[in-house]
Formats: structure tokens, C-alpha cells, sequence
């Protein structure tokens, strides 16, 4: 184990060195993204035993966008057959943007669960599972692997992704199209919309983490919430998937599961050990916190994190 000392100060000089950044803009696809503060920024470290550290706006709550989908996936796994969802959705990176329609029109099944078509796919697994109490019982699940009682939704963010969120509906008539979807689009893209719209802070990401790395039972010696199994095959897609089309690079430079989401946010788990999370809404081209990427590529060099070092 890491020492708690040398885990605080690395953790502020890293705080330091990201927060002088300035790169990257809001996600104003979204147009309700863009008016949050763009010089928000928060790190936490979670580890298994359930010690937390944490520097800059810890409080501040954000959508956790496609960080949900760790969870779609988890809830999916944890309640479904392999087989039936192994039809729809695969495990390979698919190279291409979060929201590629690409991939999916040659291949006639969702490439993984990391990207949109992964995750809408998975949301309507998700409605065949629990029917209309789809909604209020995966987002409980979700709770329930932060070791939280529930978890808010920005009802703006989700009316303005509602509102907007056009190639998303493409990517559901696609689904459709190849009988990769039972439900109504519209149904579906609702959940998948109110799925990116749960709110969390960094200590709950921290500790959602903290959980994934270890086995899927909350940190400090709390409940089960989730089969080592599950927890397997979900960190396994993060670290091939998680990073959208920056997947390669992130695996050899910083070398840990991850799932980054537009808003800002990002988690990262160094299994047996910890749980990270940032979140700074600035993002570059590719969908991803810029400082959030910063921070954890340094935290990972300085801390040896890096799975195969
Ligand atoms: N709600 C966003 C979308 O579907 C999530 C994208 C992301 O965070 O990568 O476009």
C-alpha cells in the first residue's frame, strides 16, 4: 500500500500543476453543459481500506455523462445472461468518436459498452429487465455501488440532452434498424439520457472506484455491492474501452481502467489498491477532461500506479 503521506502530497502538487491549465472547452453540445463554471476542479483518492483524500471543489456535483455507462454495463452484467447480451454488445475499442455511427452500420452489433452504441443497447436490456421501474431501480443499483442511498438528476441537463441530442436518436433507429433494440427509441433514449444525467461528486466517483478495486465490495470492509465477476469483466472493457478513441495511448502511458464523460469527469481504478476521480469540465477533442487527464497521467508516473509497471 501506498503511504497515506506521500498519496496527500503528490496529490496537491498535481492539483497545482493540472489546475494551472487552461486548455480545452465546455461541452456545449450539450448546451446546458456550457454554462457550467469552467474552472471547477476536483481530485479524490479513495482506497480499499476507506481512507479518502481529496483537493479542490470536492462538493461540487456534475453529471456523470459516460461514466454511467460503467455502471449500465455493471447493472447489465449483474442481472442478464452473457449470451443475450454478448449478441448485441462486444468488447473490442472501436478507434472511433464516443458517439460513431460507423462501426455499428458494418458490424450490425454495438462494438462495447463504453460508447453510445454500447450503452443505448444496454439501456434497453436494462428496460427488459426491470420494466417501467427501469429508471428508479438501476439508478438505486448505481447508488448502491457509491455506497449512497440515491443519486440526484440534473433534470436540466437531461431535458437539454432530451432536447438536443440528435445523433443519439440516429444511433437508436440504427439499433432498431439491425433488431438490436425491443423497445420504443424514444424509451430507451430517455433512460440512456437519464442514466448521463445522475449527478455525483469525486469522493463518491473515489469510492465507486475504491469499490471496483476491490472486487466490488465498498471500501473499509462495507457491503457487497457488486460479484468479483462482474467487476472483472467491467474493468477489463474500461481499460481496453473506457478512454473513447484515446484508448491505446492511455493504456500504454498511464496503464488503468478509466471511463471519462464529457461533462469533466473521469474515474480510474488501480485494482487491489484505489479509487481516483476528477473532474474539471474543460475537455479536449476527443471528450475528456483536461485536466482531469493531467492529473491522473501524473498521479499514475508519480505513484508507479501503472498496472505493468
Ligand atoms: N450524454 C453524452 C452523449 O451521449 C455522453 C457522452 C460522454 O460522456 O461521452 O453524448
Amino acid at each position: 500500500m501506498r503511504q497515506e503521506e506521500t498519496i496527500r502530497q503528490v496529490l496537491q502538487e498535481v492539483y497545482e500543476e493540472a489546475g494551472a491549465v487552461d486548455e480545452g472547452e465546455l461541452a456545449g453540445y450539450i448546451p446546458q453543459l456550457a454554462s457550467v463554471n469552467p474552472e471547477f476542479f476536483a481530485l479524490s483518492v479513495c482506497d480499499t481500506a476507506g481512507n479518502c483524500y481529496a483537493v479542490g471543489d470536492r462538493g461540487q456535483s456534475f453529471t456523470l455523462q459516460s461514466v454511467s455507462k460503467v455502471l449500465a454495463h455493471a447493472c447489465v452484467l449483474s442481472h442478464c445472461d452473457e449470451e443475450r447480451l454478448g449478441q448485441r454488445v462486444g468488447v473490442e475499442p472501436t478507434g472511433e468518436d464516443f458517439d460513431s455511427i460507423v462501426k455499428l452500420d458494418q458490424h450490425r452489433r454495438a462494438f462495447n459498452p463504453m460508447v453510445n452504441t454500447g450503452a443505448i443497447a444496454i439501456a434497453d436490456l436494462l428496460l427488459s429487465i426491470y420494466g417501467e421501474d427501469a429508471l428508479p431501480k438501476s439508478r438505486s443499483f448505481f447508488a448502491s455501488t457509491m455506497g449512497v442511498d440515491s443519486l440526484d438528476i440534473d433534470q436540466s441537463v437531461f431535458e437539454s440532452e432530451l432536447a438536443t441530442g440528435e445523433r443519439n436518436r440516429a444511433i437508436g433507429h440504427l439499433l432498431k434498424n439491425f433488431k438490436l433494440l425491443d423497445h420504443p427509441v424514444k424509451e430507451v433514449l430517455e433512460l440512456y439520457f437519464a442514466h448521463c444525467s445522475l449527478c455525483a461528486t469525486t469522493d463518491q466517483l473515489a469510492r465507486l472506484g475504491a469499490s471496483l478495486a476491490n472486487g466490488g465490495q465498498l471500501p473499509g470492509g462495507g457491503e457487497r455491492v457488486l460479484d468479483p465477476a462482474v467487476v472483472r469483466k467491467v474493468l477489463s472493457v474500461m481499460l481496453s474501452c473506457g478512454m473513447y478513441n484515446d484508448a491505446g495511448r492511455w493504456i500504454y502511458d498511464v496503464g488503468l481502467p478509466a471511463k471519462s464523460g464529457v461533462s469533466g469527469c473521469l474515474l480510474v481504478v488501480v485494482p487491489g489498491e484505489l479509487g481516483i476521480a476528477a473532474y474539471s469540465p474543460r475537455i479536449d477533442n476527443r471528450g475528456t477532461s483536461v485536466r482531469g487527464l493531467m492529473a491522473v497521467r501524473l498521479l499514475s508516473e508519480r505513484l508507479n500506479l501503472h498496472l505493468f509497471a
